[in-house]
């Protein structure tokens, strides 16, 4: 989500004539975006603002700015601990950062962040009007073959512990023309790998009107759509919540070919009681039907989730439910964090909270047999014949990625080059990656 608002940021930017300056040091601007979805990162934020305040004292002129999910919650207060801050955008106002900073520069500490009710993801589109398309043609060149496509944005779950209702504002969805348009364009420009992006894309399409002809649309339905496009040779998308999880929507793996075989699913907690108190409204056989389900029309399908340890109230049996899902789903990755206490959440004002050292102690037994399974799933791979989407160069020869999602290096000399798409048989496997030798067709 942030990657992609730094992209529309740096997008508009370059249509308002900026160009990117490779260090901090020389840059006239430097924009934080930033994430509060855990402690750390707000933390990691602050100390960058200090560190700012020193470079812009020996460089006259020079704007800094705060944009993102700490800025939106935090928004005046950001500048009366930081008054060396020009201006904080908040998450719904970075389509028009441009003009923003120009305000910033008349009057220093400008905020804006403010959430209108009728508010629409606006239409951005990277190549809008003449004038805009000379001035980004030049980063319209991919440097990635991969994109995300925003198609929501905000959330109405609330669950307990998450800020992102109160930073993203309500769930709205993008009108189904405009992501297709966007699509389109993006593909057009060289682009092979779409992601769909939202904070719970299931629901795609339920809290407003997302067709011209007032009919109603499903997520299943865009994936449809988007797939058909020529030129999409790889959809993924992300984030899922399971309690939204259509069997019109499994059933998409077994029926679009193109739509790559690795689901992203958090699961959150392995006890019934915590997920009920997390207001995560699934159970954990419910969850684990729908891992059933999801692998009976694609047996082969990767799956990764997130989870939280040490939500208050968590048990040594509620986490034993945590690992035990480990073992019934054989995760093959997972993101793992410590709970963290978020201002204005429900679960901050829980009062049994989970002491420092057992969240520690749990994160790292949680983690540890991760990396086995995943180790031991990546395993399976070896001796298989994947297609892989070249990424990058590196010294060895070229690195690239299968649609399961999982990076292959290839250390060996070779002509193909990011973009392109070759067949490897792998004969190595890490935790985190795979090693492929090229197949000579
Ligand atoms: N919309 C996604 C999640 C977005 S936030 C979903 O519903 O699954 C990404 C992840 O951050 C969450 O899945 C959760 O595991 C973690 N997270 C969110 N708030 C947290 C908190 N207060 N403490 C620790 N981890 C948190
Ligand atoms: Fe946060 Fe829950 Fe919404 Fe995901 S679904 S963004 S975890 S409130």
């Amino acid at each position: 989500m942030n990657e992609r608002d730094s992209e529309i940021m740096s997008q508009a930017l370059a249509m308002s004539g900026y160009v990117e300056s490779m260090d901090i040091e020389d840059a006239d601007l430097v924009i934080l975006n930033t994430c509060s979805i855990r402690a750390k990162a707000e933390q990691k934020v602050m100390s960058l603002l200090g560190m700012l305040r020193k470079v812009k004292k020996s460089r006259k002129g020079m704007q800094i700015c705060v944009a993102g999910c700490v800025a939106q919650q935090e928004g005046e207060r950001l500048v009366e601990k930081m008054p060396h801050i020009d201006l904080v955008v908040g998450t719904q106002n970075i389509y028009n950062i441009g003009d923003l900073l120009e305000k910033a520069r008349v009057s220093p500490g400008y905020i804006a962040i403010g959430m209108e009710d009728e508010y629409a993801i606006p239409r951005f589109m990277p190549n809008e009007s003449e004038d805009s398309s000379k001035a980004s043609a030049e980063r319209d060149v991919p440097t990635t073959f991969r994109k995300f496509v925003t198609i929501m944005q905000g959330c109405n779950n609330y669950c307990a512990y998450c800020v992102v209702p109160y930073t993203r504002g309500r769930e709205v969805s993008r009108k189904v023309s405009d992501i297709i348009d966007e699509v389109k364009a993006v593909v057009a420009s060289g682009v092979k790998e779409i992601t769909l992006l939202g904070q719970n894309v299931n629901s795609y399409g339920r809290t407003n009107i997302v067709t011209d002809n007032g009919l109603p649309y499903t997520f299943s339905d865009l994936l449809h759509a988007v797939s058909k496009i020529p030129g999409v040779a790889r959809l993924r998308f992300t984030t899922s919540n399971p309690k939204d999880l259509s069997d019109e929507l499994m059933k998409c793996f077994k029926d679009i070919p193109n739509l790559c075989p690795q689901f992203h699913l958090p699961v959150q907690a392995g006890s019934d009681a915590v997920l009920k108190k997390m207001n995560r409204k699934y159970s954990v056989e419910q969850y684990l039907e729908l891992v059933d389900t999801l692998r009976s029309y694609c047996p082969d399908i990767a799956l990764s989730t997130d989870i939280i340890v040490g939500f208050p109230g968590e048990t040594d049996e509620d986490f034993q439910g945590t690992m035990e899902m480990l073992e019934r789903v054989r995760y093959h990755g997972s993101f793992s964090f410590k709970y963290s206490d978020r201002p204005g959440t429900r679960s901050s004002d829980f009062e049994d909270k989970v002491p420092e050292d057992v969240k520690t102690t749990r994160l790292i037994q949680f983690q540890a047999r991760q990396d086995e399974i995943s180790l031991e799933q990546n395993r399976k791979y070896v001796g298989q014949i994947k297609e892989i989407m070249i990424e990058a160069i590196t010294d060895e020869g070229v690195k690239g990625r299968t649609s399961s999602n999982h990076i292959v290096h290839v250390n060996e000399e070779s002509t193909a080059i990011p973009g392109d798409f070759i067949r490897v048989e792998i004969y190595h496997a890490g935790q985190h990656s795979l090693k492929g030798k090229l197949i000579q067709e």
